[in-house]
Protein backbone atom coordinates (compact mmCIF):
# COMPACT_ATOMS: atom_id res chain seq x y z
CA UNK A 1 0.00 0.00 0.00
CA UNK A 2 1.25 3.52 -0.85
CA UNK A 3 1.16 5.77 1.90
CA UNK A 4 -1.66 8.67 1.18
CA UNK A 5 -0.85 11.82 0.59
CA UNK A 6 -1.06 14.51 3.05
CA UNK A 7 -4.07 17.61 2.24
CA UNK A 8 -2.01 20.96 1.33
CA UNK A 9 -4.60 22.56 3.01
CA UNK A 10 -5.07 21.60 6.85
CA UNK A 11 -2.37 18.47 6.46
CA UNK A 12 -4.50 15.65 7.65
CA UNK A 13 -3.89 12.61 5.94
CA UNK A 14 -6.33 11.86 3.09
CA UNK A 15 -8.39 9.02 2.46
CA UNK A 16 -8.64 6.33 -0.28
CA UNK A 17 -12.56 6.59 -1.24
CA UNK A 18 -12.46 5.61 -5.25
CA UNK A 19 -10.37 4.25 -7.24
CA UNK A 20 -10.90 3.35 -11.35
CA UNK A 21 -8.99 1.71 -13.52
CA UNK A 22 -8.10 3.63 -16.18
CA UNK A 23 -5.43 1.48 -18.51
CA UNK A 24 -4.53 -1.99 -17.30
CA UNK A 25 -1.35 -0.60 -16.45
CA UNK A 26 -2.35 2.77 -14.51
CA UNK A 27 -5.51 3.47 -12.20
CA UNK A 28 -7.19 6.97 -10.95
CA UNK A 29 -7.20 6.98 -6.91
CA UNK A 30 -9.66 9.90 -5.93
CA UNK A 31 -8.89 10.75 -2.05
CA UNK A 32 -10.57 12.91 -0.11
CA UNK A 33 -9.77 14.79 3.42
CA UNK A 34 -11.60 13.98 6.36
CA UNK A 35 -10.97 17.71 8.12
CA UNK A 36 -12.30 19.85 5.04
CA UNK A 37 -13.67 17.32 2.44
CA UNK A 38 -11.40 18.90 -0.55
CA UNK A 39 -10.82 15.80 -3.17
CA UNK A 40 -7.87 14.82 -5.06
CA UNK A 41 -7.20 12.37 -8.30
CA UNK A 42 -4.00 11.07 -8.72
CA UNK A 43 -3.28 8.88 -11.38
CA UNK A 44 -0.96 6.12 -9.58
CA UNK A 45 0.74 2.88 -11.30
CA UNK A 46 -1.58 -0.33 -10.69
CA UNK A 47 -0.43 -3.03 -8.10
CA UNK A 48 -0.19 -6.34 -9.25
CA UNK A 49 -2.60 -8.40 -7.64
CA UNK A 50 -1.09 -11.86 -7.69
CA UNK A 51 -4.33 -13.47 -6.81
CA UNK A 52 -6.08 -12.27 -10.23
CA UNK A 53 -4.72 -14.43 -12.32
ZN1 LIG B 1 -7.85 19.11 4.51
Amino acid sequence: MSPAPRCIECGTERVSVEIEWATPHYQINTYECPACKSMLRLVEPRPADPTYH
